[in-house]
């Protein structure tokens, strides 16, 4: 299990404004400012989930470096 954390600062890629969540060991998190914990998960989808039902109206995608199975931009 890890602790995962939604980027509360909004992303652009490809022209499109998402969310990202972080797995705890990333090396990307110290760089984020204003982040939120979603909480113990065994993966990436579960926290993806958890951060779609906080909030439903944000694009919420996986890093590409820590949570590349949840990657989808
Ligand atoms: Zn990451």
């Amino acid at each position: 299990m890890s602790v995962y954390y939604l980027n509360l600062t909004p992303k652009y890629e490809e022209g499109i404004m998402h969310y990202e969540v972080h797995e705890e060991n990333c090396e990307w998190l110290s760089e984020v400012k204003d982040c939120e914990e979603l909480g113990d998960f065994r993966n990436c989808h579960g926290a993806i989930k958890e951060a779609k039902q906080r909030y439903p109206k944000w694009k919420i995608d996986g890093c590409k470096y820590c949570s590349p199975e949840c990657h989808n931009l």
